[in-house]
This record gives C-alpha cells, sequence and structure tokens, in this order.
C-alpha cells in the first residue's frame, strides 16, 4: 500500500485559500485535520489532484466565543479545544464534554477539528450530531460572500454536503440557550476510543418546571445514510410535562419515524433498540444536569 501523488497548496491566509478554491477548487480538496480524509485517500478511496492544506487558517478560524447571543466554533477548532475550554462546563454545554472524550483516541482529538466533523457527511459523526440536537447553522465562506445553512439542510448523501467547491466551511453557531437547559450524548460501541459507534444520540432539551419547552433529538441515522433529527419525536415531546412516561411514549414515536439498516456490524432490529434505550438516557441525563444545576447553581 502507498499514497498516491498529489499536490499540497498552503494557504498564507483565508483570503488566499478562498482565491485558490475559485480558480481551482473543482479539483482542490480541503484537508483539515486530515483523521477522516487521509484515511481514504490512503485507501485509495478518494484520490486527490490537490489538496488544499487548512492548517495554516488556523490563525483566523481556530476559536470559541460568546458572540450575539450565539456561541460560535470556528471550523478549523480542535476536539481537545473544545475539551479544554471553560465555555463547554457550563452544565447546558455538557453535551460537548461528552462528544469529544468519546471522540477517537486521544492522540486523535488533537487534530479532528470541528468543521471536518461536520463535513465528513459521515453517520457517525459525534460532534455533527451534537449541533443537529442544538440546531446549529453553519457558515460557509467564499470570495463572494457567505452563507449561512441551518445544519440539517447540509447533508445530502452518505459523504455529501451542499458545499460549493469556492466554499469553506468558516464556523458553526447556535443560539445560546435558556438557563434551564442542558445537553448530553451518548454512544454505545464496541469499545472505548473505537472509532465507530453503533449508535450515537445527543440531545438538547430546555424546561420550565417540568414541562418541556424546547427539544433537539439527533441521531446518526434516522433511515438516511447521514446523521439528522428526529423531527416528529421533538414535535411530540415539546410542551408535555417531563416525566419516565412521556419518555416510553416518545420512543415509540421515534420508532415510527426511524428506519435502521442492517450491516455487518449490527442488525437493524439492534439499532433500534439501541437508540430508544439512548434516547431515554440521553434525555435522563440531560434533565439531571438541569436539576444539579438548579440546586447547586
Ligand atoms: C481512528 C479514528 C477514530 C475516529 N473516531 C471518531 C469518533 O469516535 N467520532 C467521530 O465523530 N469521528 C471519528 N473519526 C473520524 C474523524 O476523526 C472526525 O470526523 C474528525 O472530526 C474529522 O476532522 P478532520 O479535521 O481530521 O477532518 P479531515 O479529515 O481533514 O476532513 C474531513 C472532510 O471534511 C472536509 N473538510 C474539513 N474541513 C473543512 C472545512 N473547513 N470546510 C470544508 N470542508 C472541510 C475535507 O475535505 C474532508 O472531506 C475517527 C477517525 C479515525 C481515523
Amino acid at each position: 500500500m502507498h499514497m498516491p501523488r498529489f499536490d499540497v497548496y498552503v494557504p498564507q491566509d483565508l483570503n488566499d485559500a478562498l482565491s485558490f478554491l475559485d480558480e481551482r477548487g473543482e479539483e482542490a480538496i480541503p484537508l483539515a485535520g486530515g483523521t477522516d480524509l487521509l484515511t481514504l485517500i490512503r485507501a485509495g478511496v478518494v484520490k486527490p489532484k490537490i489538496l488544499l492544506d487548512l492548517w495554516p487558517l488556523r490563525k483566523n478560524l481556530s476559536y470559541i466565543r460568546r458572540e450575539g447571543g450565539y456561541v460560535r466554533i470556528g471550523a478549523l477548532t480542535t476536539v481537545d479545544e473544545v475539551l479544554a475550554n471553560y465555555l463547554f462546563r457550563d452544565s447546558r454545554y455538557l453535551g460537548f464534554i461528552d462528544a469529544a472524550r468519546g471522540l477517537g483516541p486521544t492522540f486523535l482529538r488533537s487534530i479532528a477539528t470541528i468543521g471536518g466533523n461536520v463535513a465528513t457527511g459521515h453517520p457517525l459523526s459525534d460532534m455533527a450530531i451534537l449541533l443537529l440536537a442544538l440546531k446549529a447553522e453553519v457558515k460557509f465562506v467564499s470570495r463572494h460572500g457567505e452563507r449561512r445553512v441551518s445544519i440539517d439542510e447540509i447533508y445530502l448523501d452518505k459523504r455529501k454536503i451542499d458545499r460549493r467547491p469556492n466554499e469553506l466551511i468558516a464556523e458553526v453557531a447556535f443560539r445560546e440557550k435558556p438557563m434551564s437547559s442542558s445537553t448530553a450524548v451518548l454512544k454505545i460501541d464496541r469499545r472505548r476510543g473505537h472509532s465507530m459507534g453503533y449508535v450515537v444520540s445527543a440531545s438538547y432539551m430546555a424546561l420550565e418546571g417540568d414541562v418541556i419547552t424546547d427539544v433537539g433529538i439527533a441521531f446518526d441515522s434516522l433511515g438516511k445514510p447521514y446523521p439528522g433529527r428526529a423531527y416528529r419525536t421533538e414535535e411530540f415531546l415539546i410542551g408535555r410535562r417531563f416525566s419516565e412516561d412521556t419518555i416510553a411514549e416518545s420512543s415509540k414515536v421515534l420508532e415510527l419515524e426511524m428506519t435502521r439498516l442492517s450491516d455487518y456490524r449490527a442488525p437493524a432490529e439492534y439499532r433500534l433498540s439501541l437508540s430508544k434505550t439512548l434516547l431515554k438516557k440521553c434525555l435522563l441525563l440531560v434533565s439531571q444536569r438541569i436539576k444539579e444545576e438548579l440546586m447547586h447553581g
């Protein structure tokens, strides 16, 4: 096995990268941490002519900040930087700590980026699944301007996102959530640190008293070969009182809207059963986090 030959363009800055993509976007593939892309190149699945090295853009695109009522994460921010950031100690955003701690082996987290996780378009993209539950938006930039798209609209097919050849993902952002809310990500895996879980689920929920005022439920797949939100389950939950009975009812709704696929790793029925279990566990964990924050502040 050998690495095929290809060129690598190393831009000076974001403008340089976008100018390059404007001219050569059709033949160039952006490379962030490379933890996904380089394995595909090595396996011969992707055969690049040119790689556009995004690492020099970390000076522009590696940040986590609160601004204008939004939490904004630069696309070149690494998973380790998420783990180290105080913002994700906020009980509302503990889902980021779940997702980051479960993402791949430790060494990988220092180079795997959030933008790369969103852009892989692979179902088992832990950060992207959490960002779906948070109803985040993705900011694409090109030399001609920017466009912001809701993350649930960017996935077109397995490993295919709605990115134009001259665009890069610059940022993901989501609205600050209310105080009485929290997030959780759970995944069932063969062993810790193994690349791919069988099922990954993320939940965001806001409560007023015990009434669910907002909710986001996402999975690695609901039948399509990319991650997505369980819209009908979300609709069912909004406005109801949070209780074990409500969760049990919501898992019946999930069963109606979710199709699971079998592969050599797990049969569909097993994945569906795991999905219902994770829905329940995630929502219970979120409600526990909200209660703990109310009690201990
Ligand atoms: C051993 C191993 C274990 C793994 N475990 C997990 C896991 O547990 N959970 C998980 O979710 N993933 C896992 N992965 C997959 C991968 O590490 C993550 O998806 C990671 O976040 C990808 O980020 P990256 O910066 O390395 O992306 P890259 O590999 O550089 O790029 C991935 C894709 O995104 C595109 N891209 C990257 N950045 C941008 C941008 N800014 N704009 C436009 N397109 C862009 C690239 O062109 C490419 O198509 C694992 C991978 C390996 C090899």
